[in-house]
């Protein structure tokens, strides 16, 4: 599937079905760029923007942010970034019809140069919920960096408490609290279909992904189904 310079790929998925974290291994591993937009949700209201203060209680409660507030980061991103080579995944990008459709308007006129993929991460709720609860992050916002403290899981930090990466203290996050995780969840299912309707309508192939397995094996999936099987 990869065959040219410029690709990119939407990570579609519930939260905490492994796309931040796929995309982390596939930006350590093959150099290729994340954007993620609770990231970048997260980054603004960290550093207390106009933008970050108007979306904060959306994000605390679990709600999804305003399509074109979100749809404008992505753009101002690709902007940026300009017609540089390589591979981008979208982490959390389009979740509603409208994003999709923008985007694929942003691709049409103006990205023209990209390959878009789509990639659906499948993994049942019971799973998540669990998931979740174990979920720790990196607490500096420049980092993020994404933990488990489950038994036995990949995901466990070196140091207890402390993240690999840049010795920042991990934490929960707000909105991994099981109510927060449960709106999520109702809001995801509410927009799936919608999505995944979208890019059939458009004929894009949708790449179905079982979530519901170890990091190992879902990352071994992932590379078997965009052809990165000697990587
Ligand atoms: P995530 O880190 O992907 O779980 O996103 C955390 C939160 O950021 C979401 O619950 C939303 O409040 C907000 N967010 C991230 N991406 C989007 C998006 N594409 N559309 C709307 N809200 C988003």
């Amino acid at each position: 599937m990869i065959g040219g310079q410029q690709n990119v790929f939407i990570f579609i998925g519930p939260p905490g079905s492994g796309k931040g974290s796929i995309s982390s291994l596939c930006t350590e591993k093959f150099g290729w760029k994340q954007l993620s937009t609770g990231n970048l949700c997260r980054k603004h209201i960290a550093r207390q923007t106009k933008i970050g203060k108007e979306i904060d209680f959306a994000i605390k409660s679990g709600k999804l942010v305003s399509d074109s507030l979100i749809t404008g980061m992505v753009i101002d991103w690709f902007m940026q970034m300009g017609d540089q080579d390589g591979i981008t995944i979208l982490d959390g990008f389009p979740r509603t019809r409208a994003q999709a459709e923008s985007f694929n308007e942003l691709l049409e006129q103006q990205l023209d140069h990209l390959k878009l993929h789509v990639i659906r991460f499948g993994i049942r709720d019971e799973s998540i919920i669990a998931r979740l609860c174990g979920r720790y992050i990196c607490q500096n916002k420049e980092c993020q960096a994404v933990y488990s403290l489950l038994p036995g899981s990949a995901l466990a930090p070196q140091c207890e408490n402390v993240c690999d990466k840049c010795g920042m203290v991990i934490g929960r996050r707000k909105d991994d609290e099981e109510n927060a995780v449960r709106e999520r969840l109702e809001i995801y299912h509410r927009h799936e279909k919608q999505l995944l309707d979208f890019y059939r309508q458009i004929e894009r192939h949708i790449h179905e992904i079982d979530a519901d397995k170890s990091l190992h094996h879902v990352f071994e999936d992932f590379k078997s189904v965009v052809g990165l099987d000697l990587v």
